[in-house]
């Protein structure tokens, strides 16, 4: 299928790993000019390089910095001024029990959940609705639908969801659409490095063993593969889809048990 965005420039916020890689990859693979950003310089080449390789056509900008930060987002909209396709994502909070969160913890949260996003959104968005096309995809998490113990992923990401159901509903009419993607569980770097390493360590099995224990206890029987999230990201990216606004799409295996 031809998404029909062949020659558009993106902004792929938090893309050298995972999800934010998956989805500049899969732009790319659909002929878009994709500028991809992480505070890392080393990853970051090394998946612009592979991108190059795959497809020499396209134009791929790389820009270290923090994504969270006013100096990382100016540099990424210096580097990419006029952006058809915005992909936010960031790294998510740190686990854990709100009484143990300080007003600190919360705003850099909110900073990098929340407000990065719409800083973003708002940098990028009036330039789309000029241009009559816009596609913005926010990586939030499964969260947003089935709260877990994480205090401040809930509620960042939470806020984000709300303030994009407003405003994804005031852009459609000019052709821009605001939508969000929850991750369930998806095989990054993230999963390997932070989330499951210290349990796999505790109980004595690898790493690979307790990602496919938490496959087991998905419908799936499996977790994701971040191309599965990146292919999607493109389709709702795509010309003919412009019908798909305000909407917060689980990608998560079957996880969540609702029918809504
Ligand atoms: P990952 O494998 O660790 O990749 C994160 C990528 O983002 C890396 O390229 C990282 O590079 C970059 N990055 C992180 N923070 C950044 C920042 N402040 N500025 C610029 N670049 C930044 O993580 P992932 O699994 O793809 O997760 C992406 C997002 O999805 C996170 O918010 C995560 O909480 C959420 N999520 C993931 C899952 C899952 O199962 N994987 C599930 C639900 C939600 P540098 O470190 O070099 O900056």
């Amino acid at each position: 299928m031809d998404l029909g965005i062949r020659g558009r420039r993106a902004i792929v916020c938090a893309s050298s790993k995972g999800l934010g890689r998956a989805c500049a990859i899969a732009l790319a693979n659909e002929g878009v000019d994709v500028t991809i950003t992480a505070r890392g310089a080393e990853a970051l080449a090394q998946t612009a390089n592979e991108i190059r390789k795959t497809n020499p056509s396209v134009t791929v900008i790389e820009v270290v910095g923090d994504i969270t930060t006013p100096a990382g987002r100016d540099a990424v909209l210096k580097a990419c001024p006029e952006p058809d396709i915005l992909i936010n994502n960031a790294n998510g909070p740190p686990a854990g029990d709100f009484r143990q969160w300080t007003r600190d913890d919360w705003i850099k949260a909110l900073d990098a959940n929340m407000l990065t996003p719409i800083e973003m959104i708002k940098a990028t968005v009036d330039g789309m609705m000029n241009r009559k096309f816009g596609r913005i995809v926010n990586i939030t998490s499964s969260a947003v639908k089935a709260p877990t113990s994480r205090d401040l992923s809930n509620g960042a990401r939470t806020g984000l969801t709300g303030f994009v159901a407003g405003a994804a509903r005031r852009t459609v009419l000019n052709n821009v659409t605001i939508n969000g993607l929850l991750p369930g569980i998806f095989d990054t770097d993230r999963l390997r490095e932070s989330e499951v390493l210290a349990e796999a360590e505790k109980r004595g099995i690898s790493v690979d063993e307790l990602v496919a224990e938490h496959g087991r206890s998905i419908p799936a029987g499996r977790v994701g593969d971040p191309a599965e999230l990146g292919l999607f990201c493109a389709f709702l990216c795509g010309a003919n889809a412009g019908f798909i606004t305000g909407q917060n799409i689980l990608l998560d295996g079957g996880a969540f048990p609702g029918t809504l």
